[in-house]
Parts: structure tokens; C-alpha cells; sequence
């Protein structure tokens, strides 16, 4: 959103703006590089917190008093917020969930629900566990494939594999965006061109790309995308799915409940339009506006800005990294951002976070809800640092030098 009040991008500014990253953690500055895991929160949004629980809570959609009005206004302005953030072309196709594993259960509960034996959905080999167990949980209820796209050294899929994989009888294929392990970059355009040539829907786990990269769902055409808000600066409990509009009319309630029903009675209930279908019972409604304003904190900037930054952040740190001899790179696809992910023969994960942590730095070790990815690199896990655009150079200096340090201690 390049306009006349577009904020420059400025490290130490922003930086500024997020109360967590001025604290010390054993007497040393915090260094945070678990953001794949969860990102880090603006004043913009903690206010918003403490806005709404402090003045502005009611129960939503049905008050007819001042503060109902208020509190379901500015609900619906996040949503109006997520469409215009992710380009969906409707507001009823923005549904709001706990997350990202929320939305992926609801897709294949609801979805799932018009799949039929011997039907097969396509997912790959780096995808999170919330994009596998759902899929294989579906698959065992309604006796469906569940095909694996698998990828190289470097991690990147094998997009031959796939295409040969696809035909009549796929009718899903589950794809992460951004591997949240090896900071691949997927070619999710491709991807999704090849599965609609077939006839089949396709659903972009979006977990690790909307804060990293501008999505636009139109010009991706994938049917279904869903994220989470805690890793894009908002509250955790909240998340959302986009599907199409057309298609998530077709599907069946996902949950029964308040909310989603337009009437009741014991003989027949009848179910509400879309979005509300999809979303019984009281929902986090703080979560939803703050979750409005994260994006919208987001939206001062060039999002192009962030993307670069991210992208030269990741590139030096993997640089550094390469200059180890006895450190293993896991995840050196040629189209990746904030994450450098390694492992070190002979050493534990767990016992270099433990020394990190010991100097500051947060990271994030062990497998990262990705087990059969480690298995296919043959190795318990992995040392992960993940980027956000409020980290600096002078960060990863830091933290190379302590990485330094924790190898000679062990060794
Ligand atoms: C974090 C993550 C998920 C799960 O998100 P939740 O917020 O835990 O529901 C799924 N996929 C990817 C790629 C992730 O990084």
C-alpha cells in the first residue's frame, strides 16, 4: 500500500515500537530470533488489548445497545481490514478461526465432508504437522489417498514428481507457502495453475508468509488460505481462512452453534450466510480488532521494504553460517526468506539453544512440527533462527559469535 503516507522503513524506529525487544534476558540485551514460532507485539496492538477489554467489550451481532454496536463495528472492520490486506475479492470469504490449525481442521472437516473413497489429496514433504494430521485423519475417516510431493537436498519440491502425481481423481492439494523449518519459498502460482488444470482445490498454508511477503489470494488463485495471527503481530487465539466464495457456500458447517444458524427450531435449523456459517459461537473478539490492527500497523509500510530487508537479513546470516566447517545448512533453497535453519554433526540442537539462551538469544530447536522433514535429513532437529523485520545485523554478529562460542564449549 504505497501511498503519500507510507513510513520508511527504519530498523532502529520500529524497533522502538515493540516493548518486548527493550528487555534483558540474564543480564544480556534479548536477542529474538524464534519469530517463526511466534512474533513479537506493537504498542498499536497492545493498546488496541487494552482498549477493548478496558472500554469497548460486548458480546457481538446481536446488542441492540451502544456497546454491542461498537464492539461488532469494529469486528467487522477487521475483517474488511484482513480482505483488503490479503485481496480477497469479498468480506463473506474472510472467516475467522484460532489459527491456522483451526482453519486447516475446519477445511478438511467441512471440505472433507464432500470427498468421497479413493478420492486423493496431494500435500509435500515439509509441510507442518497441521497440515498433515488433518489430512491424514480425513483420509483414514473417508478412505481417501494422501499423496507426498517429495523434495530435494536443498529443499525445494520436485515439481516433475508432482505433476505426475496429479490426475481426475485429486480433488485437494495442501501446500505450505513458506516452509516455517527451511525458509523455502514454494512457486504456489504454479503450483495451484497445475491443480486447477485437474480439477482440484487448493489450500496455501499462509502460516509463515503473510508477514513476510504481500499475498494477494486473487492473483494466487488458491481456493483456500489460511494464517494465523500471532506470527504477523497480532494476538494469539486468532486466525483466519479465506476460501472462495462459491465454494465455502457449498461446504457444510464446520461446528453448530450460536451464531452460525439463521433459525432454529427442534425440527429444522436452517444455517446462517457466509461468514457466519462458519463461525459459531462467541468468537475471540478482541483477537479479530487487534488482529485489524496488527495489519494495520503492518500497512504504514512498503511492504516490498520489509520483504528486502528480510530477505538481506537472511542472506547474511546463512553467510556467516557457511563460513562454519562443521555446520550443516538445512534448507538452502535459492527462493527462501527469514529462516536459517542448521545442524551441527555430533552436538544436539538442544544443547546449543540451551547455551544461546544462556547469551540472550532465542531460538527455536528440535523438529518445528516438521518430524518426517527431519527424517528425510536424517537428524533429530535443528538450530532455527527466524527472522523478523524489526532484527538487525548487528544481531546475527552477535549471534554467530555466540554460536562460536556454545560449539567450542561443546566440543
Ligand atoms: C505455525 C505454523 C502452523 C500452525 O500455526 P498455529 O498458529 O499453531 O495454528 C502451520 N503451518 C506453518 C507453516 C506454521 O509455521
Amino acid at each position: 500500500m504505497e501511498n503519500a503516507t507510507t513510513r520508511k522503513m527504519s530498523v532502529r524506529e520500529i524497533r522502538q515500537d515493540f516493548p518486548a525487544l527493550r528487555q534483558q534476558v540474564y543480564g544480556k540485551n534479548l536477542i529474538y530470533f524464534d519469530n517463526g514460532a511466534t512474533s513479537q507485539k506493537p504498542q498499536m496492538v497492545l493498546d488496541a488489548i487494552n482498549q477493548y477489554y478496558s472500554m469497548d467489550n460486548a458480546n457481538i451481532h446481536r446488542g441492540v445497545h451502544h456497546l454491542s454496536q461498537k464492539a461488532t463495528s469494529e469486528y467487522e472492520e477487521a475483517r474488511e481490514t484482513i480482505r483488503r490486506f490479503i485481496n480477497a475479492e469479498k468480506k463473506d470469504e474472510i472467516i475467522f478461526t484460532k489459527g491456522t490449525t483451526d482453519g486447516i481442521n475446519l477445511v478438511a472437516s467441512s471440505f472433507g465432508e464432500l470427498l468421497s473413497a479413493g478420492d486423493e489429496i496431494i500435500i509435500s514433504a515439509m509441510e507442518h504437522h497441521s497440515n498433515i494430521v488433518p489430512w491424514q485423519m480425513l483420509a483414514e475417516r473417508k478412505k481417501l489417498v494422501l499423496k507426498v510431493i517429495p523434495i530435494n537436498k536443498r529443499g525445494e519440491l520436485l515439481l516433475e514428481d508432482y505433476q505426475n502425481m496429479l490426475s481426475s481423481k485429486t480433488k485437494l492439494v495442501a501446500i505450505t507457502h513458506i516452509s516455517n523449518s527451511l525458509g523455502t519459498i514454494n512457486p504456489v502460482e504454479q503450483i495451484i495453475e497445475s491443480a486447477h488444470a485437474v480439477g482440484a482445490k487448493v489450500l496455501i498454508d499462509g502460516a509463515q508468509s503473510v508477514q513476510h511477503t504481500k499475498v494477494d489470494v486473487q492473483a494466487m488463485n488458491c481456493d483456500f488460505f489460511v494464517f494465523s495471527g500471532h506470527k504477523v503481530f497480532g494476538p494469539t487465539g486468532i486466525g483466519v481462512l479465506y476460501g472462495k466464495e462459491a465454494l465455502l457456500d457449498e461446504m457444510p458447517p464446520y461446528q453448530g452453534g450460536g451464531d452460525m444458524i439463521s433459525k432454529v427450531t427442534f425440527e429444522r435449523t436452517t444455517y446462517n450466510e457466509l461468514p457466519f456459517k462458519f463461525e459459531a459461537g462467541t468468537p475471540h473478539i478482541a483477537g479479530g480488532i487487534c488482529l485489524g490492527t496488527a495489519l494495520n500497523y503492518l500497512n504504514q509500510f512498503d511492504s516490498k521494504e520489509l520483504e528486502e530487508y528480510e530477505r538481506d537479513l537472511t542472506e547474511y546470516a546463512q553467510e556467516m553460517l557457511e563460513t562454519f566447517e562443521n555446520i550443516t545448512l538445512i534448507g538452502t533453497a535459492k527462493n527462501k526468506t527469514s529462516v536459517v535453519s542448521f545442524h551441527i554433526p555430533g552436538i544436539h540442537p538442544f544443547d546449543i539453544g540451551t547455551l544461546l539462551d544462556k547469551q540472550g538469544i532465542a531460538v527455536r530447536t528440535g523438529h518445528h512440527c516438521t518430524q518426517p522433514l527431519m527424517d528425510f535429513y536424517q537428524i533429530p532437529g535443528t538450530i532455527r533462527a527466524s527472522f523478523a523485520f524489526y532484527n538487525t545485523r548487528e544481531e546475527i554478529d552477535a549471534f554467530i559469535a555466540a554460536v562460536e562460542k556454545s560449539i567450542s564449549m561443546l566440543g
